[in-house]
């Protein structure tokens, strides 16, 4: 009698030890990114100093400029549609089968939205992750999105390090935080390098990705039964975001949501009369 209580003295102590690890890790982790990325004290978009706490880190004048995704939108990739254009479906989602299931988008790429984006992915700013996952975090929070796991899109492994890091992952990681869902990197992989998307028109874009992503053993192992939230930063004609949902899906993911920063225009004419002309229009963004 004395030695089970013992026994379950001894484990209550150890369950709080763990869990006293846990949280003094956790807190450890978060003060870290702290440090890294500092609380921001310029706007985001234009670079002037801003009284703490504002919006995203966005001056008022900025977000009032920046192009929100609210108005008409894809109903399969949420890409913002002009309020003219007469379907609710973007040209790319009308001309062939998505893998994926929806894609949620924050806004539109316009002249400041790519200012921020650049500055994110080209010029070492990795700090705006946190603001940008935010923004992701309002968005999704606001549909009622509900998830299991977030997957980055994986960058080539020569690439990121080249880079230092991989946007979408940064995005994936202050979004975890904020879930408080697991974002995992090492169950799909980017196995070979690719020519950057927005160099190639549509058709390109699907050949240039084919085989190029791979899931892992343990993408196998946790996919099954998942509801994915699939994390970019931009959105263009989504075949990255279909590509990497069709071999999730191949692997038992239930349900796959892109989720981005920003997305590209949508092609300004009906889908079935101008291919070519989209080809063109993409290679612009
Ligand atoms: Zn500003
Ligand atoms: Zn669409």
């Amino acid at each position: 009698m004395q030695n089970r209580s013992a026994e379950k003295t001894e484990r209550e102590a150890e369950e709080k030890r763990k869990g006293n690890l846990f949280r003094l890790l956790q807190k450890t982790a978060a003060l870290l990114a702290d440090a890294v990325f500092p609380p921001d004290i310029y706007c985001i978009a234009c670079g002037r100093p801003i009284p703490a706490g504002e919006v995203y880190s966005l001056c008022s004048e900025c977000l009032q400029v920046i192009l929100w995704a609210n108005g008409k939108l894809c109903r399969i990739c949420g890409k913002p549609l002009e309020d003219w254009y007469p379907r609710d479906i973007c040209g790319e989602c009308a001309n062939r089968e998505r893998s994926f299931d929806r894609g949620i988008t924050c806004v539109q790429y316009g002249t400041a939205e790519r200012q921020i984006l650049r500055d994110f992915k080209y010029r070492g700013k990795s700090w705006l992750a946190r603001e940008l996952a935010e923004i992701i975090y309002d968005k999704i929070s606001a549909v009622g999105l509900e998830f299991d796991i977030i997957i980055p899109v994986p960058m080539y492994a020569a690439k990121e390090k080249e880079r230092g890091y991989n946007q979408a992952a940064l995005l994936g990681m202050f979004l975890g935080r904020l879930s408080e869902r697991e974002c995992r990197r090492d169950c799909l992989l980017r196995i070979r390098d690719t020519v950057p998307m927005n160099k190639l028109g549509a058709r390109e874009r699907r050949k240039n990705l084919d085989g190029a992503f791979r899931v892992t053993a343990e993408g196998r192992r946790i996919f099954p039964g998942k509801r994915i939230l699939l994390i970019d930063d931009i959105y263009t004609t989504g075949t990255t975001a279909e590509h990497c949902s069709a071999l999730m899906k191949a692997c038992g993911a239930l349900d796959v949501t892109v989720a981005t920063v920003a997305s590209g225009r949508n092609q300004r004419k009906l889908p079935q009369v101008q291919i070519g002309e989209a080809d063109q229009q993409e290679r612009e963004i």
